[in-house]
């Protein structure tokens, strides 16, 4: 993989309208960079790639790590090299894209990545708990997620921003994991508060995508439900 190349399998419209059976192996998303996001077959809690290995971070909060054989649906990926890194206080989610804007002003119809390390004074994380039946819409799966809250943790956040009129594709805006240092615990981000955490961040100007070809990504819809994905993924 090229530096700060995106690679991403499928489509966040495709989990959205309950496309996530099959994918790609483990052992291939590891190919695809050191660092992503996305989850597993049926949307059973919330992946996260960090160098070289991929992790489950499943509902109440508890981390597995993938087999090679394991199916991932939806993933997004890079080979992150920064090039800006500063140490950050975070007084919200919103200043992620605050310190974006400041690193790269005006980029907003770029993909950004970035890595976030160090210690977090409060965390708000999801899991989404899996279907309860084959092609159950994300949407309603995010109405039944697992939610925790953390105080004083160290860890790592990884972090992809889909430009907004790229709603659909992943999530537009902000999109973060998180996984702690023992990597025990971790999930997707709904809110964060740090002071003097290390923020390196890439912006990614070539974005390679691989779709399935199954019958369920074929039949699929895939149209974009903007509230939805802002209420499921925010
Ligand atoms: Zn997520």
């Amino acid at each position: 993989m090229e530096e700060n190349h995106i690679y991403q399998f499928s489509l966040l419209n495709a989990l959205m309208d309950g496309v996530s059976e099959h994918g790609i192996r483990a052992s291939q998303l590891s190919q695809k960079g050191n660092q992503g996001l996305g989850t597993f077959s049926r949307m059973n809690g919330e992946l996260l790639m960090l160098e070289g290995k991929i992790y489950q971070l499943q509902a109440e909060g508890s981390v597995r790590e993938a087999d090679e054989t394991d199916q991932i649906p939806f993933a997004v990926s890079t080979n992150f090299v920064p090039q800006k890194s500063e140490l950050v206080d975070m007084k919200g989610k919103e200043a992620v894209d605050e310190v974006l804007e400041r690193f790269y002003p005006g980029k907003k119809n770029l993909f950004v990545t970035y890595r976030v390390e160090g210690k977090f004074s409060y965390l708000n994380c999801r899991t989404v708990r899996g279907q309860e039946y084959p092609g159950q819409p994300l949407s309603e799966l995010g109405k039944k997620q697992s939610v925790e809250e953390y105080h004083d943790i160290s860890g790592t956040i990884i972090g992809f921003r889909t430009p907004k009129n790229w709603q659909g594709f992943g999530v537009g805006g902000e999109h973060l994991h998180f996984i702690d240092e023992g990597r025990s615990r971790g999930g997707h981000v709904l809110e964060v508060r740090a002071e003097g955490v290390k923020v390196g961040v890439a912006v990614c100007r070539s974005v390679h995508i691989e779709l399935p070809d199954d019958e369920d990504f074929n039949k699929a819809s895939l149209v974009t439900d903007d509230a939805g994905v802002k209420e499921v993924e925010g």
